[in-house]
C-alpha cells in the first residue's frame, strides 16, 4: 500500500523511481499473489464518510492529492453501504499495471536485505518485513526500537470518561510536577465489580492466532484474559493493583481493584488502559471494558489487539520529514512507521513520496497541518505519541487538536463536521502552497 502510493506520488512529481518488491520470489504468511498493493485480509478501506469519520476524511485528502490507491479503489468498489469495499484482485492488478506502465517507474522483483548507504530511499516493507532487512533495521535503530508484535491496549477518548467516578493521580503521587503527579486516570472497582469483570473476561470470545503469527509472542506482554486464566487474583496483583491511590470521591473507602489509564498523546485527548492488551473479539471488548466504573460511556479510539507486526519506534527514530534521523537519506512509510490499516499506510506512503520527491528537486515542503487527517497521523508518529508506550494507531479525531463544540449525540455530529471542514480547508491550502512553490 505505502510503497505503491509513494512511488506513484514521487513519479507524478517527476522523479524516477525503482520499486523493490520481494514477492512473488519471497512470500509472507499473509500475501497470496505477486501484485503490488495486495489487501492481505479484509477487502475494505473502511468508512468513506468524509464528514463524520476520520478515515473517510483521509480518503478525501488522498483523493484531493491525486492518490493512486483511492483512485483504483473507487474504480473497483463493491456495494458496501457507507464503506469503501473493493474487488481485491482487480484492484491490486490495476495498481500494479498503472505503476509498471509509468514511464518513470521501474519494478524490480528482489528482496532488499540491508539499509542502503546512499541514494534516496523509502522503506515501506510493512508489518511482514523480510527478516534480513528487519535485522538490519534493528542493528541501525537498536533492538528496543523495532517490534515484531504489537500489544495494543484499548485507547479511550478522554471526553468520554466519567470523571465523577474516576480521578487523576499517579501511584504514590510520584512525580516532580503536578502534571506528573496526576498523570494517570484511575477507575475504582468494588469486590463485586471485580469478580463480575473477571467472569466477563474469561467468558468473552477471543480471536485465535493465524499460523505463522505466534513466534515470540509470550516474551512480550500477556493478554489480560490470559492473566485472568492464570488465577482470579492475578490482575489484582498486576495491572489492576489498588495500591498507592486514594479516591477523592470516596477517600475512606479503599478500592478492591483499580484500572489505570495513561495519557497517550501530547494533546491529552486520548488515554490507553494500562496493561490491557487483549485478544478478545472487538464486540466483546466494548461490552467488557464498559463494565469498568468510569468507562460505562467510553468511546474507544481503538480497541486492543496482539498481532504479528513489524514496526519501528517512530517518535524517537524519525524526524518530521519521516527521515531516519541517523540516516536521513532513508525515509520510512506505511505500517512499519506505527500507523495501522491499509488507508493509513497508503496515506503515509503518499506523504513520504511527496517529501522525498520535493527534497530531490531542491524544494522543502511545509509541515502538513496537524488539523488535517494526514497531518494528525504524521505528527502523532513522529513526536505526538508517547515513545515509551508507542503502539500502532488508526486515524481518529482524538489525534486532532480539539475543536470547540460539545454536548451529546447532536454535538458530536457538529464537532466531527467541524473537524472535517477545518481539515479539508487546511489540506487544500497545503496542497496549494506546495503547487505554488513548484
Ligand atoms: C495478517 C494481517 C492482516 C491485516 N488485515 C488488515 C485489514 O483487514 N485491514 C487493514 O486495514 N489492515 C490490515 N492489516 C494491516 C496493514 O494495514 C496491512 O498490512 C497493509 O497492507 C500495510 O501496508 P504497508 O504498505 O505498510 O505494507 P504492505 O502492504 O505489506 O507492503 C509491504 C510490501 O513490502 C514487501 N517487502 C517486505 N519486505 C521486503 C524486503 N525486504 N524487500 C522487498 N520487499 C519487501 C512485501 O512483500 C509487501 O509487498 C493487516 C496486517 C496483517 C499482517
Amino acid at each position: 500500500m505505502a510503497g505503491s502510493e509513494a512511488a506513484w506520488q514521487a513519479a507524478e512529481a517527476g522523479v524516477p523511481v525503482t520499486i523493490h518488491e520481494m514477492r512473488p520470489r519471497v512470500g509472507t504468511f499473509a500475501h497470496r499473489t505477486g501484485s503490488l498493493a495486495e489487501m492481505v485480509c479484509s477487502n475494505s478501506f473502511r468508512s468513506d464518510d468524509d464528514e463524520q469519520n476520520a478515515v473517510g476524511l483521509l480518503h478525501w485528502e488522498m483523493r484531493a492529492a491525486g492518490g493512486l490507491i483511492m483512485e483504483m479503489a473507487h474504480k473497483h468498489r463493491l456495494p458496501a453501504g457507507g464503506a469503501l469495499a473493493v474487488d481485491r484482485d482487480p484492484f491490486a492488478e490495476a495498481v500494479t499495471a498503472r505503476l509498471r506502465s509509468h514511464p518513470l517507474i521501474e519494478v524490480v522483483d528482489e528482496e532488499v536485505t540491508a539499509l542502503p548507504d546512499s541514494g534516496h530511499w523509502i522503506v515501506a516493507t510493512g508489518p511482514l518485513t523480510g527478516s534480513a532487512l528487519a535485522q538490519a533495521i534493528a542493528d541501525e535503530a537498536g533492538q528496543d526500537s523495532l517490534a515484531f508484535f504489537d500489544a495494543i491496549a484499548p485507547i479511550v477518548h478522554y471526553d468520554s470518561i466519567d470523571m465523577d467516578i474516576a480521578w487523576m493521580q499517579s501511584r504514590y503521587d510520584k512525580g516532580e510536577t503536578e502534571e506528573e503527579r496526576t498523570a494517570y486516570i484511575n477507575c475504582p472497582m468494588t469486590r463485586d465489580q471485580y469478580e463480575a469483570f473477571i467472569d466477563a473476561l474469561l467468558a468473552a470470545e477471543k480471536t485465535e492466532f493465524k499460523p505463522g503469527e505466534t513466534a515470540g509472542y509470550f516474551d512480550g506482554c500477556l493478554p489480560i484474559e490470559v492473566m485472568a486464566e492464570r488465577g482470579r487474583e492475578t490482575l489484582r496483583f498486576g495491572p489492576m493493583k489498588p495500591v498507592g491511590l486514594t479516591n477523592p470521591h470516596d477517600p475512606t473507602n479503599k478500592a478492591y481493584a483499580v484500572v489505570q489509564l495513561r495519557r497517550d498523546n501530547k494533546l491529552g485527548t486520548l488515554y490507553n488502559i494500562v496493561g490491557f492488551q487483549t485478544k478478545m473479539k472487538y464486540s466483546a471488548q466494548t461490552s467488557v471494558f464498559k463494565m469498568i466504573p468510569g468507562l460505562q460511556e467510553a468511546s474507544f479510539a481503538r480497541l486492543g489487539g496482539i498481532h504479528r507486526n513489524t514496526f519501528i519506534n517512530s517518535p524517537t527514530l524519525l524526524d518530521d520529514q519521516m527521515r531516519l534521523k541517523s540516516k536521513p537519506h532513508i525515509r520510512f512509510a506505511g505500517q512499519i512507521t506505527g500507523v495501522e490499516g491499509y488507508v493509513e499506510s497508503a496515506a503515509m506512503g503518499l506523504l513520504a513520496g511527496r517529501l522525498a520527491a520535493a527534497e530531490m528537486q531542491g524544494r522543502t515542503l511545509e509541515p502538513v497541518p496537524e488539523t488535517t487527517a494526514m497531518g494528525a497521523l504524521v505528527t502523532h508518529i513522529t513526536g505526538g505519541a508517547d515513545a515509551k508506550t508507542f503502539q500502532p494507531m488508526n486515524v481518529n479525531f482524538g489525534l486532532f487538536p480539539p475543536v470547540d463544540a460539545r454536548g451529546g449525540r447532536k454535538g458530536r455530529q457538529v464537532r466531527y463536521k467541524m473537524y472535517t471542514d477545518r481539515a479539508k480547508a487546511d489540506w487544500q491550502a497545503w496542497l496549494g502552497v506546495r503547487q505554488a512553490a513548484e
